[in-house]
């Protein structure tokens, strides 16, 4: 008979890894607390317009091709995958910055703004090229249990760029503040700022001018959605509105869980709820982490984030609009230094309905704002409501247009609503930060060093935040899983 894996969570790790198991043969249900799978990807729809509650930004299309063909199957078997052109804007105070969608459009923004950096630019690009390939062969597809895994002719030949930062990088070819700032951005989506996150990770930068930004039609929901049914027609169960109370132990071995007060078996636990509060449901005693270890943590920042339907449609912007129009240095301080509310903070603004018009009804536009701030700080309308202004007011003062009479709704979501809706640890959006001393083999173990057949996956274990490392974290604890039953 198959063995039974129960998996906490819905989000793309649990989704992933639901899917590697059940193909490899195991009974797997999975468990969810909110009404809704997806976890922090999940959908808000409201009058017509469509907005993603989390991620946005459709980074290393390679890596999504890549999941559904371990099942046969293509990402166009189940959505329409369009390459934004241009990718992104960069608002500065006093002028912007577009990123086409290819090197050679890239290349003549750059020297538009500093002439020579065309060259430099392409040279850069070209060892984040490499440093992607080594990445995703050699780095990210190891489950983290020792630091040889990490050992390879590659890595050593690159050993240098794991002790010198990003930063000093893009410093060392570019000079321009703007350019730098272009160049820094794919970091942050790291959850570090760029002068703590090894050199080695330009392979974002390559994901960003070198692959492309995509958009998949309807939002990026449609992930989900095509991983759920792939997942249901590989016999997957879920279980929605069921949050999971305890993981129970018996003889060092995890045998069940608690949910809606029944005693659940299985031979296998699979957590991809978010780490911290994952050991909270086992007994003291076999939680591998203590409070002291998480506190010490480099978290990725929480955000403070705006879901707002507009009655007419938007000028000057773009899908995906990044407003560094301030200083990017004291922003980041506030969120990883002396963590507080953002003095005068950067933010990011997503129009899906620029380039998809089945996000909002005909006419309108769908506006999803989010301000990037330290995890843990207090959070109360009044706080919210006094960024929305002063958010608001920025993006009418570069954008150049009234939107006040504009708005039809807006919600909004900040530290509260991660901590009551996902149970996340002080409130974080992305999960734990991947800075030199949280990569790879120092960060979470995905098996449990104390409870056997109990196992964890998501963006606090390995590779660690977004998207694309998600659905790799879900197959990595898969395979290990495989492996111990084998
Ligand atoms: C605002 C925002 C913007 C982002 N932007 C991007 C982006 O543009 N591109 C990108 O690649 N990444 C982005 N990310 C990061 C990306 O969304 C995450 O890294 C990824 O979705 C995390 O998936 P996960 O499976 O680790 O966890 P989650 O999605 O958090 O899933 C964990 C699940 O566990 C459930 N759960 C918790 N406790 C219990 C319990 N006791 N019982 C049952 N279920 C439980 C939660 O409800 C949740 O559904 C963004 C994240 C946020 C929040």
């Amino acid at each position: 008979m198959s063995k039974k894996v129960i998996i906490i969570g819905s989000g793309f790790s649990s989704l992933s890894a639901s899917c590697h198991l059940a193909k490899a043969g195991f009974d797997v249900s999975v468990y969810e607390k909110n009404n809704t799978v997806g976890g922090r990807a999940r959908q808000l729809v409201k009058d017509g317009f469509t907005f993603d509650i989390g991620p946005s930004w459709y980074w290393m299309p390679d890596i999504f091709e890549k999941f559904f063909n371990d099942f046969e199957k293509k990402t166009t078997d189940f959505y329409q995958l369009d390459k934004l052109d241009p990718a992104y804007k960069i608002f500065f105070s006093d002028d912007t910055i577009t990123i086409g969608d290819c090197m050679d459009k890239i290349c003549t923004e750059f020297e538009r703004i500093e002439p020579g950096s065309a060259v430099h630019l392409r040279k850069f690009i070209l060892k984040a090229q490499e440093n992607y390939r080594i990445a995703i062969d050699k780095v990210v597809l190891r489950p983290g249990l020792s630091p040889l895994e990490l050992v390879t002719p590659e890595t050593i030949a690159k050993v240098d760029q794991f002790f010198k930062t990003i930063s000093s990088e893009v410093r060392r070819n570019f000079k321009n503040k703007k350019l730098i700032s272009a160049l820094e951005f794919p970091v942050l989506f790291l959850g570090a700022k760029p002068n703590n996150t090894p050199a080695f990770y330009s392979f974002m930068n390559f994901a960003d001018f070198g692959l492309g930004t995509w958009h998949p039609k309807g939002g990026m929901y449609e992930i989900v959605k095509a991983m759920v049914s792939l997942a249901k027609t590989l016999g997957v169960k879920f279980h929605t509105n069921t949050p999971v109370k305890k993981i129970r132990v018996e003889n060092g071995k995890a045998v069940g869980i608690i949910a809606n007060k029944t005693a659940i078996d299985c031979d296998i636990v699979v957590s991809g709820a978010d780490y911290h509060h994952s050991e909270t449901l086992l007994d003291s005693k076999y939680r591998q982490y203590s409070e002291a270890y998480w506190s010490k943590k480099t978290f990725a920042p929480s955000s403070l984030l705006f879901y707002i339907g507009f009655d007419k449609k938007l000028k000057n912007i773009e899908h995906h609009n990044l407003f560094f129009d301030t200083d990017f240095e004291q922003h980041a301080k506030e969120i990883y230094d002396s963590p507080q509310w953002p003095t005068n903070p950067l933010f990011y603004a997503n129009f899906p309905s620029v380039t998809d018009a089945s996000m909002a009804p005909s006419g309108c536009e769908t506006g999803f704002f989010l301000v990037p701030i330290a995890p843990g700080l207090e959070d109360t309308p009044t706080l919210r409501d006094t960024y929305f202004k002063l958010i608001m007011a920025r993006f009418k003062a570069r954008t150049g247009q009234e939107i006040e009479n504009n708005i039809i709704f807006k919600e909004s979501f900040c530290v509260n609503d991660f901590i009551e809706q996902y149970n996340s640890y002080k409130g974080n959006a992305y999960g734990m930060a991947n800075t030199l001393m949280q990569t790879a083999f120092l960060r979470p173990k995905l098996k449990s060093k104390k409870v056997e057949n109990l196992f964890f996956t998501g963006q606090l274990t390995v590779p660690g935040p977004g998207v694309p490392p998600a659905l790799i974290s879900g197959k990595l604890v898969a395979s290990l899983i495989n492996k111990n039953n084998s």
